[in-house]
C-alpha cells in the first residue's frame, strides 16, 4: 500500500513505511480484535496462528521470521491495543502510549544500507511489529490524520480499514458493507 494522496513529510520512504506499518496494525486488529464483521457475529479464531497465516497469504503480507502459536496469541493483545486507535475511543492516546513503551519503540537504522525501522535491534517478531505497528498508527494520528485510522459504520460491522481517499470520506470497510448500509437507510425511509 502506499499512501499517495497524502504526504507527512514529503518523503515516500516515510510514507510507505507508514502505510505498510498500518496496513499490519489493520490486519491485526480484523483478525484478532473484532466480534462483529460484515453483519456476522465473529468469534474470536480458536487457531490464531493458522487464522493469521492464511490473512498474510490474502493480503500478500510475508512475515520475515516463522510466526509461532505463541507469538500469535501474543498478537491477540497487541491487536486488542492498537484497536482503540481507529475507533477514536477517548483513551485511544494513552492506550497507544503505553504500546509503543511496553513494546520498546524507538527511532532507529538498521541493515546496510540502512532503513528507518522502530523497533530495538534483536528485539523478537511480536515487539518489533507491535513497536513499528504502533508507530506508524502514532505517526498518523501525530500529524493531524486520526480520523484516517476508522471503523466501519454499517450495522454489525467493527471492521477496520486505513482511509486513503484523498478527502478522507470513506465510511465502510468495503462494498458489501456500504451496500448493506444503503439497504438499511433506504428502507428506515420508507418507514418514516
Ligand atoms: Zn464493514
Amino acid at each position: 500500500m502506499t499512501i499517495d494522496a497524502w504526504h507527512i513529510t514529503g518523503q515516500s520512504q516515510i510514507d510507505s513505511y507508514v502505510g505498510r506499518w498500518a496496513e499490519l496494525a489493520v490486519l491485526l486488529v480484523n483478525e484478532l480484535a473484532v466480534t462483529q464483521a460484515l453483519g456476522r457475529p465473529r468469534t474470536p479464531p480458536a487457531d490464531r496462528l493458522a487464522a493469521l497465516s492464511q490473512a498474510f497469504d490474502q493480503h500478500g503480507w510475508i512475515p520475515t521470521r516463522a510466526l509461532t502459536a505463541a507469538d500469535a496469541d501474543r498478537l491477540a493483545d497487541v491487536a486488542a491495543a492498537l484497536r482503540p486507535a481507529f475507533t477514536g475511543a477517548p483513551d485511544a492516546t494513552a492506550v497507544l502510549n503505553e504500546t509503543l513503551v511496553r513494546h520498546g519503540a524507538v527511532p532507529n537504522l538498521h541493515g546496510d544500507p540502512p532503513i528507518l525501522a522502530f523497533h530495538r535491534p534483536g528485539s523478537d517478531l511480536v515487539d518489533a511489529w507491535a513497536a513499528d505497528a504502533a508507530t506508524a498508527l502514532a505517526m498518523v494520528i501525530g500529524v493531524g490524520q486520526g480520523q484516517r485510522l476508522r471503523a466501519c459504520e454499517a450495522g454489525g460491522c467493527d471492521l477496520v480499514f486505513l482511509d486513503v481517499t484523498r478527502n478522507a470520506s470513506r465510511r465502510f470497510c468495503g462494498l458489501s458493507c456500504q451496500n448493506r448500509a444503503k439497504a438499511s437507510a433506504y428502507r428506515a425511509r420508507r418507514r418514516t
